[in-house]
């Protein structure tokens, strides 16, 4: 099996900067590096969504968007196919990596979410690394009147056909403090089973009442295409609710598919046995 990483940074309307794709390639690049040493999808996902968290031109660890409060309160979560093992955590603050959390609440396997203060005593319980929540209220924050959206995303299949899905974001910008958005439900935003793994983007409120990841994973048994699956749950989203969504899915032999609402773009790196592809 040839394993492949897809890994997005948030659907909207974002200008093309090439920081972003940048950062979106180192990503890319060290997911797929360990999938190519015969690591776990699960490691691989988890390492380019990390690097992404440390990157403040994505929406997501230290370049989360602010609370109406001024806050940053940040959702994660991943989850590994073939032993549909989660993790999950919502509106955590301090945490310099909510994957990480995520990945060790996912290890611990007691719990599938953890929200808030717990979650942040169990990342100490980890010795997971802390920051000061203020430190994540960077500068280029405050200055950003402008609708900002760059959550991120990855999906891998590994030398065994293994599946992985992992999410990360701030949310949505000026959101009301302690909301939790889709990409820490399991179902909506973040999803993996045997067959697929799905990372969606967009506006959660909406992705989370068309529980859109799974919508991708059902379509998906239907016509046993990821391309098919993912413009399916985008059409379906647009029929039904308000706002916007873009997705990502990879399957059990490693074939991709995406989509986005009309007129949006999605910052995308796809890395397999071709190299490393950065794009729109
Ligand atoms: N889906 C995220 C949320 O609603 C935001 C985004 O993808 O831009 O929290």
């Amino acid at each position: 099996m040839t394993p492949a990483i897809l890994v997005h940074g948030g659907v909207g309307p974002h200008p093309s900067e090439a920081r972003r794709r940048q950062g979106m390639a180192r990503a890319t690049e060290a997911g797929y590096a360990l999938l190519a040493a015969g690591k776990p999808a699960l490691d691989a996902v988890e390492m380019a969504v990390a690097i992404l968290e440390d990157d403040p031109t994505f929406n997501a660890g230290c370049g989360s968007v602010l609370t109406e409060a001024g806050t940053v309160e940040t959702d994660a979560a991943l989850m590994e196919g073939h032993t549909l093992r989660a993790g999950a955590v919502g509106s955590v603050t301090g945490i310099q990596n909510p994957i990480r959390l995520a990945r060790a609440l996912l290890e611990d396997g007691r719990h599938v979410f953890l929200v808030g203060s717990g979650a942040e005593t169990f990342a100490k319980s980890r010795g997971l690394t802390q920051i000061d929540p203020a430190s994540l209220v960077t500068a280029a924050q405050k200055k950003d009147w402008l609708d900002h959206r760059g959550t991120v995303g990855a999906v891998a299949c590994d030398a065994f056909g293994h599946l992985a899905a992992a999410t990360s974001t701030g949310g949505l910008r000026g959101k009301h403090p302690g909301r939790i958005g889709d990409s820490p439900v399991i179902g909506a935003g973040t999803y993996a089973d045997r067959r697929v793994a799905v990372s969606c983007t967009g506006d959660g409120e909406s992705i989370m009442r068309t529980v859109l990841a799974h919508r991708v994973a059902v379509s998906y048994g239907i016509h046993l295409d990821p391309l098919q699956a993912a413009a399916d749950a985008v059409d379906f989203f647009g029929l039904e609710v308000p706002g916007i969504a873009g997705l990502i899915v990879i399957d059990l032999c490693g074939r991709m598919g995406f989509a986005s609402s009309p007129g949006t773009t999605m910052l995308s790196g796809r890395g397999d046995a071709t190299g490393i592809h950065v794009g729109y």
